[in-house]
């Protein structure tokens, strides 16, 4: 019989977490462990590079997510994955704001702490590490869903974001763990 691995394997590191900026150091290592509690992908914060000066949009008074993607994208990295954090506010041209951005099925992604402060720091990592989690799925190739009660919703407010869970529905659980065996090995059964 075939033995399942549900992970993969722990010395591998799968995530690179680069804050640009200064970021809430706090708020890094809750995305990085709950990458691994929920995807079971390593995560390593690299050190700080600075801050996306040249994703400014003065316009808008917001910072480009496209352009700081593509900067991440161009970043040697150890890892198949690369997510940038923000503290600035981050949009795109159709968007007002995004919590977190990520080329479908890519390398790069970034996500920004900047609405996600509250009273309540227990309430704002969470904010993080859900936002953290959900662009990493889009990164395995994983779109938004329908689903009442997924991660995977494409919430656009602060009030969505606190009602969804940090898990996934079943449809979506499954393709995670597909893409994860596909991306990163794993033992075939
Ligand atoms: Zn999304
Ligand atoms: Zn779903």
């Amino acid at each position: 019989m075939a033995r399942k691995r549900p992970s993969p394997p722990s010395e591998e590191c799968h995530v690179n977490l680069i804050p640009l900026g200064t970021v809430d150091s706090l708020a890094v290592s809750i995305v990085a462990a709950n990458l691994q509690t929920v995807l079971g992908l390593n995560a390593d914060a690299l050190p700080p590079v600075g801050n996306p000066d040249f994703a400014f949009l003065p316009l808008r008074n917001q910072y480009s997510a496209s352009k700081i993607i593509k900067m991440i994208e161009s970043m040697n990295g150890t890892a198949k994955f690369k997510i940038g954090i923000v503290q600035c506010d981050i949009c795109t041209p159709i968007l007002k704001f995004v919590f977190g951005e990520s080329q479908l099925g890519g390398q790069a992604a970034v996500i920004s702490l900047h609405r996600l402060w509250h009273g309540d720091p227990s309430r704002t990592y969470l904010r993080a590490a859900k936002i953290g989690v959900h662009e990493a799925v889009h990164l395995l190739g994983i779109g938004h869903c329908r689903a009442p009660d997924c991660l995977m919703d494409g919430s656009l407010s602060t009030e969505k974001l606190d009602a969804i869970p940090l898990r996934f529905c079943r449809a979506c659980q499954y393709e995670v763990s597909r893409r994860l065996k596909h991306a990163f090995g794993g033992e075939e059964t």
